[in-house]
């Protein structure tokens, strides 16, 4: 079997001063080239912070990784120094953001920014860098690519401009790109769109994807797997067919039930959502920290902290998962 592309192991990110807090824990995945994992959850799961620790943006005077591993490209590059990782990013693993006017420079042409790129990532200057740039667009499926080089973002829908990002992303040959919540600022038509691209990128230059978002109807037009994320840990894994046909923990059942499909699967009459909210990483309870939310917690769910393990042809991490108890909690 090839090594996969990205392996994070245990990885644990706390924050910094007299009472460190725990944001991270045994937060565990692989990534190979050419496939789609979709990290998901709630705000505040702790998904965006894994992916700035991938990419060793975390803030350090405040947060730092405390423990596991992250190897990419069989590279350890957990502890890496600031310059490798400068390296690193735009040049092995690039990533894209949900607001792409905000991340594009408004006084430069699209064409200058991503020559920019090329020029600091493949050392492509003049015609060679123009030519490639072009090339760039019409790689992220932008008509007249020539023409859009020359103009500003604000000339540009929405969705041009995440395709814009993408292309700069591209522009460093990442054998992985990290997508956090990229469809968030767009209309559903666009979302899908972009969806579309992502998943014709990944299948025409084996790029490695991992997407992290909220929004489950993209999750499920192009993951092919899934991680669910729920304070700091992920609690359930698995092949995204799998998952959204039979979601094994509360948390993944819950998620999938506030969504329209998922409560027309159910026979639901209306949308049902999940109560409460992701606590605090200084508040979590004892036990399971999803126990205040859960229809099917117990009162071993407040004494002992469910361990990740195998079912099916995913991982879960709840004491009740495949039993009974989850099923009439339904
Ligand atoms: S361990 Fe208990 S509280 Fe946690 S998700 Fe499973 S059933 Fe619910």
């Amino acid at each position: 079997m090839t090594a996969p592309l990205l392996s994070v192991e245990g990885l644990r990110i706390e924050t910094t001063g007299r009472k460190p807090a725990a944001l991270i824990e045994d937060v565990s995945f692989t990534l190979a080239r050419g496939e789609t994992l979709a990290l998901v959850g709630e705000s505040g799961a702790g998904k965006s912070l894994s992916a700035m620790a991938l990419l060793g943006l975390l803030p350090a005077d405040a947060i730092r990784v405390t423990g596991g591993r992250i190897v990419l490209g069989g590279e350890d590059i957990t502890h890496a120094a600031p310059r490798r990782l400068r390296q690193i990013r735009g040049g092995a693993a690039a990533m894209i953001f949900q607001d792409p006017l905000s991340c594009l420079n408004p006084v430069l042409t699209v064409g200058r920014q991503i020559m920019e790129s090329l020029k600091l990532h493949k050392g492509l200057t003049g015609a060679a860098a123009r030519a490639r740039a072009i090339e760039l667009l019409e790689l992220v499926r932008i008509p007249e690519a020539a023409k859009r080089l020359d103009e500003y973002p604000h000339r540009l829908s929405g969705g041009m401009r995440q395709r814009v990002m993408i292309a700069i992303a591209l522009a460093g040959e990442p054998g992985l790109l990290l997508a956090d919540e990229p469809t968030t600022a767009l209309d559903v038509t666009i979302s899908a769109q972009i969806m579309t691209l992502l998943d014709q990128l990944r299948a025409d230059i084996g790029l490695a994807i991992l997407l992290i978002t909220h929004d489950l109807p993209a999750v499920r037009m192009i993951a092919d797997r899934v991680a669910v994320m729920y304070s700091g840990r992920i609690v359930e894994t698995g092949g995204a067919d799998a998952i959204f046909a039979a979601p094994a923990h509360p948390y993944t059942r819950g998620l999938l039930s506030a969504r329209p499909q998922g409560a027309m699967a159910a026979g639901a009459p209306r949308l049902t959502e999940i109560p409460g909210t992701v606590p605090q990483p200084s508040d979590r309870p004892s036990g399971c920290a999803f126990r205040p939310r859960c229809p099917a917690a117990t009162a071993l769910c407040a004494a002992e902290r469910p361990a990740v393990r195998p079912l099916g042809d995913g991982r879960v991490a709840c004491h009740h998962a495949g039993t009974a108890i989850i099923q009439g909690a339904a």
